[in-house]
Order: structure tokens, then C-alpha cells, then sequence
């Protein structure tokens, strides 16, 4: 079939083709195999996972592997004399995510179709999704970050609807992307967009011109919303998605027999975080305007929707003033007003209101208020739901609380990014875990079996010098393959700490300064890109690049330590990051990160992590035990505990213990201030003494001591290989078949046709 398209296109024999062309003859062959799958017989009940993000990735290679045919696809390219990982590096991901959320959404519709679920992704077809990170005299700089090109995965369908705003109405245009199953049934993202988006209105960076929403609309992945034109924008954004949704799934239930008064039959509506919450007074909205009474409307679709929490940061739980509502969708703000309403004369307590007194709309409340499920995304931050922040809701709807530990396709997690242990694992147990994930605990068996031990290690030392060689050639950063990774890769978030690492490199490079050398070199390696109005997340960043240059700089430090922050932390890289990772840095403030999941990528991947009991780590480390996993700080209900008593002084713990005072007072050292810009590390200092909201030097004593023994720990190779083999037996746990089977027994409950 390839041989055919290329010669129908181009006039040639694979041999002659270039690497663009043979990639796009493979994307012609992938669309139009993937087209051939779709069901033309459509079940019942479908589910619609609305979410503002999808963080796909790359899609050549899985796609092969999902459709069966990568091997040999493989095979004939070799034949030919071409590389398929060359033409892989031709495919620009698609930036439209931000980080987890958004990498779970995407993982979830490749489960949703593997697993034969009848389920379509919704969102949007952001121009230039997130901004591409560059880093300019030790700062993060944002850039736009195109993806489209003349051929794409996208495919444009005749579908339109008409988006009706209180001062405009725009005609929406649908793209779809084909979501391939693994060796099943083939489902679609739906992207939505506007034909009259204005490219050229970005000026310098990522600014542009925030009021002009029929040019603006789909630019950018959460535009800065600092001011109220962004939020507006937002606003914007949300509603456009919801209401093109309301439309295709009304039409789409319809097709399907549907007379709306029995909509939850035909349609379940995962609401992803609250940016899609719209979508409920959307659609009782317009099964009103279809004739059903409003009481029985809401009714209907209360039955239809789900919400999945994935943050409980307040600062993260949207509130829209419905002044802004107004301005956008007048037709809304009665039916909000209404479900406020209503749930207040049930429920007197206020905070539990949709509209509080400030006359502000609390997105996530209408969800709880009229979704039948509300789930957390790991089992510890499920119960802090219910315990704490969500506790006065917990207490009128007990029944529609519970939990959906996250998970990840090992599809893209260990297939497409990891062949070498894939073979291995293959060798030693099968293929049964691909639709059994579970069965990897059969590698235990493996547990004291020397050979085995040892083929891990070398599997490991092979990703290192893969990524050494990758990064050499794209970002002009040398490794020393010989050296310990240790790996931190997520979002800059102060409370995922990447600072208190930043401080153990301090700490290290001072005793190195002193003599005292490790015994192996460590490579600590960071990946992360700060929201662009984040001001302390982006000083977090310069301090990092700052002490990279510093100690590159330094020859007496240099061959003992080396620190590298690589740029644009995306898809892409994360498949080369972590198979090479032997250390998994997860060191969030306990209570603060929701699950997380690249703690679950690099595990599966053999990397023991080093982390707080927050998110899913708790669960990690009760599947490993805690000889395989390195667990230091405060638990969450202390962290809890100081928050409500606020008697976290940080101030105290800077005064009292010298061995801190060093470390945060070398952040406005000579050292660093040569390389860096005073204002910054100032702020960034002065932020640590006086502030430090995620309690930074609370755990930084715990820390500093747990990653020692960790690297001690490492240089007995066999029983590090042993720890490496339990982390990867035990991941079966965290693949997201498991995580869509339990979504959809639980909650779903669609047919699973195989
Ligand atoms: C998995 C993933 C994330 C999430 O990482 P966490 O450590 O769970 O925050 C973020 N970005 C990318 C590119 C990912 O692949």
C-alpha cells in the first residue's frame, strides 16, 4: 500500500523517495487505514470526553504500532535503505496541552479505543497550542510553536455549527484526528476551529491582539488571562468549545434514535477539569429550547455528565465573574442563576453556592452540583477531596464521590519509546501484559536471576547513551553517559519543588568545593516550561540555567557534577528522557499534586523514584514497598495541619539551621550573581525566607539526606537492577486500560465491543 501511494504521488520507488516524502506517503496510508476501521454500525450509548487539552504527541509511530503493522513497515524502509526513525523525526508534535491533564486526556483515547469503547475526544484546534520554549541569557522566552503543516493528521469534515455570542455569531469548522485503538476499534479527536483565525495578528513572542476574538479565537492554549480581555478570551474559548460539543452530540444521539428526553442513554459527557463545564447549561439550554421544561432538562442532564477533579489549588478552580459571562453568553447566565438557585434551596450551606457574593461563578460547583460522578485522580487526593476541600459537598452527595487513580498507555510509554525493554520484557514473560497489564508481575520471577539483573542494566545504559547522542545533536548539550541520571520533568510549579532540588545542587556543589566527591558523577537533568505571566516559576528557571552555567564553568566541579535544563520540554523529548532516567525526582509538597503520572512513566520505564508520599506515589509505594522506593517529608495531614494552624515559618527554619541559611544565601552569592540577574535571585531568595507557601525548606534537611542514600544505594549495581525490576513488575497497576476499564464499570458503563 505505501509503495502504491508513493509511486501514485510522487512517481517513485520507495529507494528513490526523500524521508518528507515517504512520511507523507506513511500519513496517507495511516489515515486512510485508520478510516477503513471506523465502525459504520454505531452502538447505543457513546461517550464524548470533552477537554480544553490533548497533549498527543507524536502520532506516526503509534499509530503503526496500534494498526499492526510497525514491524513490518519497519522492515520494508530497511529494505530500501531508510530509516524509520529518521522520517519519525520529520513529524512536528502537536503542542495543545499543557502537561498531565492533558497527556491523561490523550493517553485516556488511545484506552478508550484499545479497549473497543465507543468514546470521541472534543476540543479544540489551537493554532499554535502552547507557547515553544527558548531559553535567552539564563531566562525562559515563549515563542509560538506551529504544528500545522500542508499535510497533517488532520482531516476536515463538512461539519459546521453556528456559535451564537451575545455580540457575534461564528461558524465553527470541525477537523478530526483518527484515535487507532491497539490492534481494535478506531475513534476521533474532534478539533474545533473558525476559518477566519488571523495568523499574523502575533506580534513579538506570543503577544497579539486580545479583543479580537473571530482572529483570535483558537491562536493559543490558555491565553494569558491576567487582564479581563484574556479572561474574556477564555471565556470565549470555553463556550465555543461546549457549544460546538452541545450540537454534534444532540445531532450525533440523535442519528442514533435518540428523542432527547432520554439523552443519558445514548450520551455519557466527561466534563475534564472545569474548563468544559459550560456544557451543561449549554445543553439544558438548548433541550429547553427543543421543548423540555427546564426542570426535567436539568434532569436529563445530570444523568449525561461526569466531572473528573484534577487539582485542588484553589488558585487553579476557575471562577468567572458573571459580569464576563454576561458580556459573552447572556443566554446562560438565567439557567446558572437557576441551578444556583436550586441547589440553594436544598442546600443552605453557602459554600457550597454556584454564584458567590462577589457575584462570581464557581465553575467546579456547578459540576458537583449537577454531575452524577465526581472523581479525584489518585486515591490520596480523592480522600482530601472528600476530607477537605470539597468536604461540604462530600456531605450532601457521599454517592457520587470516588476515585480513578490515573494511568498511562503503554502503548506510547514503553512500545514506541522503550523498544529495547519491550524486547526484553517480550523475552522474558510474553506479549499477554498488552491487553493484561497486570501480567508484568510475572517479571518478579526474574528477582534473583543474575543474567536477567544484568540485561536490565545494560538496557538502561544503552537509553543513556541514546539520550547523550540525541541531545548532543539537537540541543548541543553533552552528557556524561557514565554519570547517574537523576531526572525532574513536569511543569514549573513551586509546589512541585523544582526549586528544592536547585538547592540540593547548591549543597553538592559546595561539598564537592570542599573535597568531599562522589563517588560517581550525577547528572541532574530538568525539563519544564513556567506559564508565561508565572514570574516566580520563570526565577525558578533562571536559577537552574544559572547554576548549569555555573558549574560548566567550574573545572573543579565540573567532572563530579553537571546540571542541564533542556529546552521545550514536550512529548517528543519525555519519550527520550525517560527511558534513560535512573532516578525519578518526584518531590511535590505532600497534599499538593493531584496523582501525577510521569512518576508512573518513569517507573514503568525502571527508574526508582525518589518522592514525597503525595499523589500516586502513595500508590507506587505500596506496590513496590519501600525497599524499592525512596520516600522522605512531611505527610500530607501534617502539611494539612500547618495550612489550617498557618505555623509554617520559614523564616525559622532559615534562622535556625546554618546548613539552610548556606544554601538559600548562595541563591544571592557571588557566584551565581555573576551569571545571572540580581533581580531574580533577589526576588527568588527573599520569596524562599519570607513566604515559601509550599514549604520548600520544610523537607529540604529530609531531602538532601534521602537522595545521598540513594546515590550510595546506587553503586551496589545488583541490587539496583533488583529495585529497577520490581518498579517495572509492579507498574502493570498504572496502565490507563486498567484506569478506563474501572471509568467505565463504574461510571460509564458503555458496551465494550472487541
Ligand atoms: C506525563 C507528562 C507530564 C506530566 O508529568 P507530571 O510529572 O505528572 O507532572 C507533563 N508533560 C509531559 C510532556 C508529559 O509527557
Amino acid at each position: 500500500m505505501l509503495e502504491r501511494i508513493v509511486e501514485k504521488n510522487f512517481g517513485k520507488s520507495l529507494k528513490e523517495c526523500t524521508n518528507q516524502e515517504i512520511y507523507q506517503g506513511l500519513m496517507e496510508m495511516v489515515k486512510e487505514m485508520a478510516e477503513k476501521r471506523v465502525r459504520k454500525e454505531p452502538e447505543k450509548k457513546k461517550l464524548y470526553y470533552i477537554s480544553a487539552e490533548f497533549l498527543i504527541g507524536r502520532l506516526m509511530i503509534n499509530n503503526l504500532i496500534n494498526l499492526g503493522i510497525y514491524d513490518e513497515i519497519k522492515q520494508l524502509l530497511e529494505t530500501n535503505k531508510k530509516s524509520l526513525s529518521e522520517i519519525e523525526e520529520l513529524e512536528i508534535e502537536p503542542s495543545l496541552g499543557n502537561g498531565g491533564l492533558g497527556r491523561l486526556a490523550a493517553c485516556f483515547l488511545d484506552s478508550i479505543a484499545s479497549l473497543g469503547l465507543q468514546g470521541d475526544g472534543i476540543g479544540l484546534n489551537y493554532h499554535y497550542g502552547l507557547f515553544k520554549q527558548e531559553f535567552v541569557d539564563n531566562q525562559q522566552t515563549e515563542e509560538r510553536n506551529p504544528w500545522m503543516e500542508e499535510s497533517s493528521w488532520l482531516i476536515k469534515r463538512d461539519t459546521s455549527y453556528l456559535i451564537p455570542c451575545r455580540e457575534f455569531t461564528m461558524k465553527s469548522q470541525l477537523y478530526d484526528i483518527a484515535v487507532t485503538g491497539y490492534g481494535n476499534r478506531v475513534n476521533h479527536l474532534h478539533l474545533f476551529d473558525i476559518d477566519s483565525i488571523d495568523e499574523s495578528i502575533v506580534k513579538e513572542g506570543i503577544s497579539f491582539d486580545k479583543e479580537n476574538i473571530r482572529k483570535n479565537l483558537t491562536l493559543f492554549l490558555y491565553p494569558d488571562d491576567s487582564d479581563k480581555n484574556g479572561e474574556l478570551l477564555r471565556i470565549y474559548q470555553q463556550y465555543f468549545m461546549v457549544c460546538n460539543a452541545a450540537q454534534l452530540i444532540l445531532e450525533e444521539c440523535r442519528e442514533r434514535g435518540c428523542c432527547l428526553h432520554d439523552l443519558f442513554e445514548y450520551a455519557v459527557v466527561q466534563i475534564n477539569d472545569t474548563h468544559p463545564t459550560l456544557i451543561i447549561p449549554e445543553l439544558i439550554y438548548r433541550l429547553n429550547q427543543e421543548g423540555i421544561a427546564f426542570e426535567e432538562a436539568i434532569d436529563i442532564v445530570s444523568k449525561t455528565c461526569v466531572y473528573t477533579n484534577h487539582t485542588i489549588l484553589a488558585e487553579a478552580l476557575e471562577k468567572w465573574p458573571l459580569s464576563y459571562l454576561k458580556k459573552v453568553v447572556p443566554h446562560l447566565v438565567p439557567i446558572i442563576k437557576l441551578l444556583d438557585e436550586k441547589a440553594h434551596d436544598k442546600y443552605k450551606d453557602p459554600r457550597t453556592r454556584i454564584i458567590d457574593s462577589r457575584g462570581k461563578v464557581h465553575m467546579a460547583h456547578i459540576d458537583i452540583h449537577y454531575c452524577y460522578s465526581v472523581n479525584g485522580v489518585a486515591h490520596l487526593h480523592t480522600e482530601i477531596l472528600k476530607t477537605n476541600e470539597l468536604e461540604a459537598f462530600y456531605r450532601i452527595y457521599p454517592e457520587k464521590f470516588n476515585n480513578k487513580t490515573n494511568g498511562i498507555t503503554f502503548r506510547r510509554w514503553l512500545l514506541s519509546c522503550n523498544e529495547p525493554l519491550t524486547d526484553f520484557i517480550h523475552e522474558k514473560i510474553g506479549d499477554g501484559y498488552l491487553k493484561n497489564a497486570c501480567e508484568l508481575s510475572k517479571l518478579m520471577n526474574y528477582h534473583s536471576n543474575t543474567a536477567a539483573l544484568e540485561e536490565l542494566l545494560a538496557i538502561k545504559q544503552k537509553s543513556k547513551t541514546a539520550l547523550k547522542k540525541y541531545l548532543l545533536r539537537m540541543q548541543n548539550i553533552e552528557l556524561n553517559d557514565q554519570s547517574i541520571f537523576d531526572i525532574q520533568i513536569k511543569r514549573l510549579h513551586e509546589y512541585k519543588r523544582q526549586q528544592m532540588n536547585a538547592l540540593y545542587i547548591i549543597y553538592k556543589y559546595l561539598e564537592i568545593k570542599k573535597g568531599n566527591l562522589p563517588k560517581r558523577p550525577i547528572t541532574i537533568i530538568f525539563g519544564a516550561k513556567a506559564a508565561p505571566a508565572y514570574i516566580l516559576a520563570k526565577d525558578i528557571i533562571h536559577l537552574i540555567l544559572c547554576l548549569q552555567e555555573l558549574i560548566q564553568q567550574d573545572k573543579a566541579v565540573s567532572p563530579y557534577l553537571q546540571v542541564v535544563m533542556v529546552e521545550n520540554y514536550n512529548v517528543t523529548l519525555a519519550e527520550k528522557l525517560i527511558p534513560a532516567c535512573d532516578v525519578s525526582e518526584q518531590i511535590s509538597l505532600a497534599s499538593k499534586e493531584a496523582s501525577g503520572t510521569g512518576n508512573m512513566k518513569l517507573m514503568l520505564n525502571g527508574a526508582v523514584t525518589l518522592g514525597t508520599l503525595d499523589g500516586a506515589n502513595v500508590e507506587i509505594a505500596q506496590l513496590v514497598g519501600m525497599e524499592n522506593i525512596y520516600i522522605f517529608g512531611e505527610s500530607s495531614d501534617t502539611v494539612i495541619r500547618h495550612y489550617q494552624k498557618k505555623d509554617y515559618v520559614s523564616r525559622q527554619f532559615y534562622e535556625n539551621d546554618g546548613k539552610i541559611r548556606e544554601l538559600v544565601d548562595f541563591i544571592t552569592g557571588k557566584e551565581l550573581m555573576a551569571v545571572g540577574q540580581q533581580e531574580n535571585l533577589l526576588r527568588l531568595q527573599k520569596e524562599l525566607i519570607e513566604k515559601d507557601w509550599f514549604m520548600t525548606l520544610l523537607d529540604l534537611s529530609e531531602y538532601i539526606e534521602a537522595k545521598e542514600q540513594v546515590f550510595a544505594d546506587y553503586e551496589n549495581r545488583k541490587s539496583w537492577a533488583r529495585k529497577m525490576l520490581v518498579n517495572i513488575s509492579k507498574a502493570g497497576y498504572f496502565s490507563s486500560d486498567r484506569t478506563i476499564g474501572e471509568y467505565n464499570d463504574e461510571i460509564w458503563k458503555l458496551p465494550s465491543v472487541i
